[in-house]
């Protein structure tokens, strides 16, 4: 095979060399880079593309060490013992694999049905492979399982965006407007660590005076460069947004004209946010009533405001509620649709958008349509030249998937592509099992994974430099991968594969393995999508520097159209063209902390790894970076359980145990602990996350909240020991699948949430008794709070006329809460903002006392809130 001349190839600097404009092949900033191939070991430049303008992480600049690395894969591996998964994994040839392959494909299928052969995909994939990936899975495979790593990653962002603005597009404007906008608010985004080149778009504005406020629970890079850190609870997002949005309205701060014109449904909201009064708000979040008040007022203030949220904030059991709720605040504040401003989620993996679009997904077909939508289903099924009816309906989603494997009515041939679920799934112990328990595994990879460690065949392919195709980067643009050398001998890239594998299944004949081919079938399966690239093309790419989507393709004779660089200017995506406001209330996390597991475990990505490590873990650069993987730890944490700089500590959960090496910090809250799950084996920090939760709407796993304890297990050390093997809880057999119900919010409210002002108050006359004895003081001061609401205490005002100190006593349900001493002829105002919640039922009541023959009056004034 040889490389072939390709519009991105510039001049080599050898006669045996050439110079490839391409790009970075991890995440979704999609760096450009000029890659001079030929004479091996290749390098690499960053280039002066719209994203990176120049710049690039560490991740990037390491990226050719692995195109040489010698654990690259380079032959197919096979059992040495058919169908014995203890057996070593032997070199084969890509006959033998792929006759194994088909043999359990078409084995399962003849035993349980179309269903029991699965698909499990990337957001690696370049566009093409996405797209016949997913061709692959329902037309060649007849099966509706299918779906994709990406369903870990932005699926509940996309469900929000898509509930509230009929469209999801990572970022509906470009990277650019972020460098406009005076006020930016990041939601549980660090891009300092995972795209640093983003950051001079921040840096941009913050030169100009724009202020950013990052709301995270720790203090990352990011924060540290922002104006203002918030630093909530984990899985407490939701109550802020709604805290901000209950500010903005008691300050007449809402944008009344922008919601009249383009949004429906903000009644609702407006009644629903009323519950979430600002100390309640810091009560539930932490974040301090004053912050809260900062923020509104710059968001609300800045000639042009962005929202951004990311992962921090989605990846929980109410993500795409969480992402709604500050789309909800961005709409009351007038801000999607305008130029320099809006709502955006920053999308992770390099195609983790692209691979959503166009048919990895379950429930999606290309074009980003809806796989029950019978026009659709045509419409797709003339691409590619099937019935409509043969396209099966929607598969599980991928925790649902991989939970079922090698159940009845469960896959049990699963074939894996750029993916390594053994690492990045939730609860990887349980899934490790599950992969245990299908019949056959292939997996297709460039290195030796934790997953395709498991397999029964294992696929080498070719990577990013050696294959050609697109991606769609964060903005909604359209890029080129441009194959810039050849893959080494004996490995094939994905389209290959699935050409090859569906022409040994009977359908060779509606498969292709050339990428521009692929891409215009896709064009046209996507025409009249949501996702429509049907009037990009490949020069077209290379011409502009990319493409925005949604593009048409022009009526005949018509103008190209121009794409579409900014969203939602004139109206949005819904059939009234308006956005939707969606009422969303605080749930609390599924796991929450106690005796056993008394802190919050979240997890997240550092700057010198990616996703789960297949790759960066194998880069030397990268290791010397980051020899090993950390835990953060906040001093005083650290100090309670006699843990020193990195000693290494065992993280515990309900479903498995893991060791890091302790970094002690005071960037994070005392009460939360941070694990990054790039790493598997000893320090698989998904081992310890909980999939137990998934969001009802995108069936998001809750990665970022679980339970967890801390223990000390050894001083510093050069290699992690691997936790012990008793210790290691069993992995959670096999149940029937079911969808999980959302607890309810901790407090009940009707539809329609009002907050009624409540007071004990009056002067009443008291006679001491002595101050150790406190007493009633009048019937009127007593309150049960009605079955079906919920009450907070806000202040206690009091005044004393007597010469001697008296105080006032407040009670719930007969048990004393709080103390106000009041001195002679004095008077005290206490706020109540971290007083808990009050269930229907409670008696609250004011009591006082006097020491023995005082006589006087007392003025008491209990402010109370029920809801
Ligand atoms: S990892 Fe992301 S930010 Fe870093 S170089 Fe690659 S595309 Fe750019």
């Amino acid at each position: 095979m040889t490389a072939t001349a390709l519009p991105g190839a510039l001049a080599g600097v050898g006669p045996r060399t050439r110079t490839t404009a391409t790009h970075c092949p991890y995440c979704s900033l999609q760096c450009g880079i000029t890659m001079t191939a030929g004479d091996r070991p290749a390098t690499l430049q960053p280039a002066d593309f719209p994203t990176n303008r120049g710049g690039l992480c560490s991740k990037g600049w390491s990226a050719t060490e692995l195109l040489d690395h010698p654990e690259r894969l380079t032959r197919p591996l096979v059992r040495a013992v058919p169908g014995d998964r203890t057996s070593p994994l032997v070199e084969s040839t890509w006959d033998d694999a792929l006759d194994r392959l088909v043999a359990a494909i078409e084995r399962t299928q003849a035993r349980y049905g179309r269903d029991a052969v699965g698909c499990f995909g990337g957001g690696g994939l370049t566009n093409e492979q996405a797209y016949q990936f997913g061709k692959f899975a329902r037309v060649a495979l007849r099966t509706s399982r299918i779906d994709y790593n990406g369903r870990f990653c932005m699926s509940s962002a996309a469900s929000a965006a898509n509930r509230a603005f009929g469209l999801d597009r990572g970022m509906p404007f470009p990277l650019s407007d972020i460098a406009a906008a005076d006020v930016v608010v990041l939601v549980g985004a660090n891009p300092a660590d995972t795209m640093p080149p983003a950051m001079q778009y921040l840096d941009a504005g913050r030169v100009r005076g724009a202020q950013h406020v990052v709301v995270d629970p720790r203090r990352t890079a990011t924060a540290r460069s922002a104006a203002l850190h918030l630093q909530p609870l984990p899985g407490t997002d939701l109550a802020l947004a709604n805290g901000l949005l209950h500010i903005a309205l008691a300050e007449g701060l809402v944008d009344e004209e922008y919601v009249a014109a383009r949004t429906t449904g903000f009644d609702e909201v407006e009644a629903g946010v009323a519950a979430y009064w600002p100390d309640r708000v810091e009560r539930l979040t932490g974040v301090p009533v004053a912050d809260q008040r900062r923020t509104v007022f710059a968001l609300a203030r800045a000639e042009r405001a962005i929202v951004l949220t990311a992962r921090g904030a989605e990846q929980h059991r109410s993500g795409t509620d969480t992402a709604q709720a500050w789309i909800n605040l961005a709409l009351a504040l007038g801000l999607p649709g305008r130029e320099g401003s809006g709502w955006a989620t920053v999308t992770g993996q390099g195609n983790g958008q692209g691979g959503r679009e166009h048919g990895q997904k379950a429930d999606q077909l290309p074009g980003y349509r809806s796989i029950t939508d019978p026009a659709a289903r045509a419409h797709v099924a003339a691409v590619w030249r099937v019935e409509p009816d043969s396209i099966p309906g929607p598969g599980r989603s991928a925790f649902e998937l991989l939970d079922g494997l090698g159940t009845d009515g469960g896959v049990r041939t699963l074939l894996v592509l750029a993916s390594n679920v053994a690492v990045s799934a939730p609860d990887a112990r349980r899934v490790v099992s599950r992969l245990g328990d299908l019949d056959f595994l292939a997996v297709s990879d460039f290195f030796l994974s934790e997953t395709a460690e498991l397999a029964d065949v294992v696929l080498p392919s070719a990577m990013w430099a050696e294959e050609d195709g697109t991606m769609t980067n964060v903005e909604g643009r359209v890029i080129r991968r441009r194959r810039a050398l050849d893959p080494p001998a004996g490995v094939r890239d994905d389209l290959h594969l699935l050409a090859e594998l569906a022409a040994r299944l009977g359908a060779g004949h509606l498969f292709s393995d050339d990428p521009e081919t692929v891409f215009e079938e896709l064009r046209r399966a996507s025409a009249g999508g949501s996702a429509d690239y049907s009037g990009i093309s490949y020069r077209r790419i290379d011409e502009e520097q990319g493409v925005f989507w949604p593009c048409p393709a022009p009526a005949d004779g018509g103008r190209p159209h121009p794409g579409t660089p900014r969203l939602f200017g004139e109206r949005f995506a819904t059939p009234d063209g308006r956005a939707r406001f969606l009422r969303v209330e605080h749930v609390e996390a599924h796991e929450q902390p106690d005796a056993e597991y008394p802190y919050v475990l979240t997890t997240g990505r550092v700057l010198a790894q990616y996703q789960s490590g297949t790759q960066t873990r194998r880069a030397r650069s990268l290791q010397l970076l980051a020899p090993l993987p950390r835990a953060e730890l906040h001093p005083d944490l650290a100090r309670r359980h006699g843990i020193g700089p990195d000693d290494v500590v065992e993280l515990a959960t309900r479903r498995g145990r893991a060791r890091f090496s302790a970094h002690l910090t005071e960037d994070i809250r005392p009460d939360v602990v941070f694990a990054p799950f790039h790493w598997g084996g000893a320090s698989a920090a998904n081992a310890l996350t909980d999939a137990d939760a998934l969001d009802p709407t995108s069936r998001m796993p809750a990665f970022k909240v679980c339970a967890v304890a801390v223990t000390r297990v050894a001083g510093p050390v050069e290699r992690l020991p691997a936790p012990d093997a008793a210790t290691q809880p069993a992995p959670r057999p096999h149940e029937p699948a079911t969808a999980p119900t959302p607890r309810p919010p901790s407090r009940r409210r009707t539809p329609r949430v009002k907050s009624t002002p409540r007071f004990l108050q009056g002067v009443y006359a008291i006679t001491g008794e002595g101050l150790d004895k406190p007493g009633p003081v009048d019937p009127a001061l007593r309150y049960t709070v009605p079955n079906g609401a919920s009450a907070q205490a806000l202040y206690f005002r009091g005044g004393n006329s007597t010469d001697s100190l008296v105080y006032a006593l407040l009670l719930r349900d007969g048990v004393p809460m709080r103390w106000f001493p009041i001195g002679a002829k004095g008077d005290v105002h206490v706020p109540l903002r971290v007083v808990e919640d009050l269930p229907g039922g409670t008696l609250v009541e004011l009591h006082a006392a006097a020491p023995a023959g005082v006589t006087g009056e007392l003025v008491v004034d209990l402010g109370l809130v029920e809801v």
